[in-house]
């Protein structure tokens, strides 16, 4: 796979959960107005007139009046959902947002869905959500259900341990160490395919956050699953938790779409493209996921 790197410092100081408010938006469409929920941390410009001939997604959404997208709601910086306001925030919120805006509806009226990992495809085969954006790794098994555009972003698997944990550095030190991970994912597929750890001390639950809280009420020595997620639980916890090693696996994240949809899969694809050339990728990326200390890695928009 081929990455733009960019060279971006390591925010360590005062990592915030939620996108860093309007300064340096893409496009100040100002809309200051405090709508409760969905006020977007970023503003897009709303395209008009904007037609996908041939795309039955978009008819869709075009009949309901909004758009109604799959996220996560716990993975701080990614998509997470503040527990007293109500409010989405985060890089694939984002990305969702600016999709919906270059499609011509206004981000306000985004109906967001949380769906587990495991309910990802089915969610989209259902036609309960219009697309998905939530660190959804594209792969061969998934694209038999599912179309995907992007990638928008590569991350790789990791490790999450204790603060105070000095026997896992890497991958190598789980045999015997009790793992946890999240149902219908690629990183517990990984530690499964290659024995990372015994099949008995893999912990298998629906969401990050309740491995999260697994580790630090010590039921488990480790949470595993991509860098950019658990990036995002040691920031909100620094004296708690580490990540730990190298990364080893690459996950390209997409957009999931209804399968066959390829107009639609064009159109997306060619915004994707276009955030990436003229700088929005970057101040999304900056107001959200680079708060966590990631490195940012553009990808090319993959055309297949
Ligand atoms: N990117 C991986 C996946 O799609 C792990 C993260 C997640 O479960 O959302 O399976």
């Amino acid at each position: 796979m081929k990455i733009r790197t960019l060279t971006v410092g390591l925010l360590a100081a005062g990592l915030a959960l939620t996108a860093c408010g309007k300064e340096g938006a893409p496009s100040d469409t100002g809309s200051s107005d405090g709508d409760g929920g969905n006020t977007p941390a970023l503003s897009y410009e709303v395209a008009k007139d904007v037609t996908v001939e041939g795309s039955p997604t978009f008819e869709k959404m075009k009949k309901a009046g909004h758009v109604v997208v799959g996220v996560k709601e716990d993975q701080p910086n990614l998509g997470y959902k503040d527990p007293t306001t109500g409010e989405f925030s985060g890089f694939d919120v984002e990305i969702a947002r600016l999709v919906s805006a270059k499609l011509g509806f206004d981000p306000k009226s985004i109906e967001y869905k949380a769906v587990p990992s495991a309910g990802r495809e089915q969610a989209i085969i259902n036609g309960d959500v219009n697309y998905y954006v939530g660190t959804y790794t594209i792969n061969d098994k998934r694209k038999q259900q599912i179309s995907f555009a992007g990638p928008y972003f590569v991350a790789g698997q990791g490790l999450l341990v204790a603060k105070d944990d000095n026997e896992i550095k890497g991958k190598d030190d789980l045999k015997g160490k009790k793992v946890c991970s999240v149902s219908g994912s690629t990183p517990i597929q990984r530690v499964r395919d290659e024995g990372l750890t015994e099949s008995g001390n893999i912990v298998e639950l629906q969401t990050y956050s309740q491995c999260v809280n697994e580790l630090l009420n010590g039921q488990v020595d480790a949470v595993t699953t991509d860098d950019a997620i658990l990036l995002g639980y040691a920031a909100q916890q620094p004296d708690e938790l580490k990540v730990v090693g190298e990364s080893f696996s690459e996950e390209p994240y997409g957009i999931g779409l209804p399968k066959d949809d390829d107009a639609l899969r064009d159109k997306v694809n060619d915004i994707l493209e276009e955030a990436m050339e003229d700088g929005t990728w970057q101040e999304i990326y900056d107001a959200t996921l680079g708060r966590s200390g990631n490195k940012a890695d553009m990808p090319e928009v993959d055309r297949y």
